[in-house]
């Protein structure tokens, strides 16, 4: 049975991953130190033989017992509010938690893969993105705590492949959603859905004409399996190139959850990239991948899950 450690295992996208990689047969060590992550994500794994977790913060040596033949790294912090909240754990994990991740895969020969990031390409001058854009990012700005960590990551990623032969895989994730993001996380689709259910109006940024590209969490799980499983050592962009203004999203929310709040407009924070849209390309003739469920499907499935929530937890939400 193959051993795969999984970083950030917690978290909304790690905690599906730990069920893919269950479901594929695998032998899975999650680790988590919960500071962005609930354990309530995971908890349906815990009877189960072929998972074990880790409550430790990779910023720190780490070490797991036997053989490892994959490691998926995706503890970071991944909400610009979290990120802002806590910078230093954010350049650090990026930093440090990456190098001992590729130490750890180093002595365990293990292949590891790195969960980058769309923002690795800031506020993009080119449009949409492919993976030999260099990016236009302000290191000192505000989201540059996590935007240069994922780039450093990058960067020691790649020093390990060309130095020491490691086996790496890098996935520039492009905003995914789907059920387990943290209602209270600040990122949009939680933001807006919250706001709907408890009442409230939604808050678009600036005057909404920014553009993201909503990828549905299974497809994004879908990409990185294969990347992983493929022999391709350079970037790859994994979302859904389907592009949409904010301000015209959050009418589809409100179409969706049949809310009669209103739209409100606050100030667009610092840095907020004005569009984005993947180039999959790459993932296309490399991956055989390509996005299976659209907006409609996705959202419907996120919208019910988030209903399931009780009042005490919308409620604290809010906070
Ligand atoms: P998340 O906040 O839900 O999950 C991150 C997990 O990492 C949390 O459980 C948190 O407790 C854990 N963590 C953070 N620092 C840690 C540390 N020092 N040691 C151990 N665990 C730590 O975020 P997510 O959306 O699931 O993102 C996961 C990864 O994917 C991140 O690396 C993020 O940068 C990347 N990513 C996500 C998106 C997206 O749209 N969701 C987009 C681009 C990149
Ligand atoms: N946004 C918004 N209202 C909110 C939360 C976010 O208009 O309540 C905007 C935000 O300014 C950005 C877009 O939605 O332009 C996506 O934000 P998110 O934090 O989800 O992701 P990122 O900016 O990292 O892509």
């Amino acid at each position: 049975m193959k051993r795969i450690l999984i970083t950030g295992a917690a978290g909304f996208l790690g905690s599906h991953l730990c069920d893919k990689f269950i479901q594929e047969g695998y032998h899975v060590l999650g680790m988590d130190n919960l500071i962005t992550g609930d354990l309530k994500n995971i908890e349906h794994l815990f009877g189960n033989k072929n998972f074990e977790f880790y409550h430790h913060d990779v910023t720190k040596f780490v070490h797991v017992p036997g053989q490892l033949d994959y490691i998926l790294h995706f503890a970071s912090p991944a909400s610009p509010i979290d990120y802002l909240k806590i910078p230093i754990q954010t350049l650090k994990v990026g930093s440090l938690g990456t190098h001992n991740l590729l130490g750890l895969a180093k002595q365990k020969e293990a292949r590891i893969l790195i969960a980058s990031t769309s923002e690795v390409y800031g506020d993009p001058l080119i449009h949409p993105q492919t993976e030999d854009y260099y990016g236009n990012v302000n290191t000192i700005g505000p989201r540059g705590v996590y935007d240069e960590a994922k780039r450093f990551q990058e960067s020691i990623t790649m020093a390990y492949h060309t130095f020491h032969g490691l086996e790496t895989r890098i996935v520039r994730i492009f905003n995914t959603y789907g059920p387990r993001m943290r209602l209270n996380d600040g990122r949009v689709i939680p933001a807006f859905i919250g706001q709907a259910l408890r009442g409230e109006d939604l808050t678009v940024f600036g005057d909404g004409s920014q553009t993201r590209s909503f990828c549905y969490v299974d497809d994004q799980v879908e990409g990185i399996y294969r990347l992983l499983l493929s022999n391709y050592a350079q970037p790859i962009n994994i979302g859904n190139p389907h592009e949409i203004t904010i301000l015209a999203f959050a009418e589809e929310i409100i179409k969706l959850t049949g809310t009669n709040q209103k739209i409100i407009f606050k100030d667009l924070p610092k840095d907020d990239p004005m569009q984005r849209q993947p180039d999959i390309t790459r993932a296309k003739e490399l991956l055989g991948w390509e996005p299976q469920v659209n907006r409609a499907e996705g959202m419907k499935i996120t919208y019910d899950y988030f209903k399931t929530l009780t009042e005490e937890e919308l409620r604290y939400s809010e906070h």
